[in-house]
């Protein structure tokens, strides 16, 4: 049995495939690759931004931002597809963050289990010199006459 879900786009049913998407708003979104893809190949266009982009074929600066992120659109043949960092607003042109913003994460994830780690060994040492000061104070206390 073929599965079912709704289309998240347009929310009618249809065969989950290999598309997100029913045909209908694939086809739509491929309709819309084609106007971009038209206008950004023109020679005058190349530098266009995204901005620019959006309003020369009124295609959503989200999906554009898709299909910059997909790979469909080269940045190598078009250098001002760029669109913000989700966190620094730097202008990016692959995943949701620039470099930057990822390598902060990735530090403050690895800072985040350094942290874990000193203060296990913090505790373990506290625990350690609790026992070494009850232990010490016994024998204070067995040595006064
Ligand atoms: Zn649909
Ligand atoms: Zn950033």
């Amino acid at each position: 049995m073929p599965e079912l879900q709704n289309c998240p786009n347009c929310d009618k049913l249809f065969v989950k495939a290999l598309r997100p998407v029913c045909d209908a708003c694939a086809r739509e979104v491929e309709e819309k690759f084609e106007t971009v893809y038209t206008f950004i190949r023109k020679r005058e266009n190349r530098r266009a931004s995204i901005e620019e982009v959006h309003e020369a074929t009124e295609v959503e600066i989200d999906l554009i931002m898709q299909f910059v992120r997909e790979g469909r659109l080269h940045l190598s043949q078009f250098p001002n597809l760029t669109y913000p960092c989700e966190k620094c607003g730097a202008k990016i042109r692959e995943a949701r963050l620039c470099v930057n913003c990822r390598d902060e994460i990735n530090e403050g994830l690895q800072a985040g289990e350094k942290q874990k780690a000193f203060e296990d060994r913090k505790r373990d040492r506290e625990r350690a010199r609790y026992q070494t000061y009850s232990a010490l104070g016994d024998k204070v206390r067995r040595e006064k006459p």
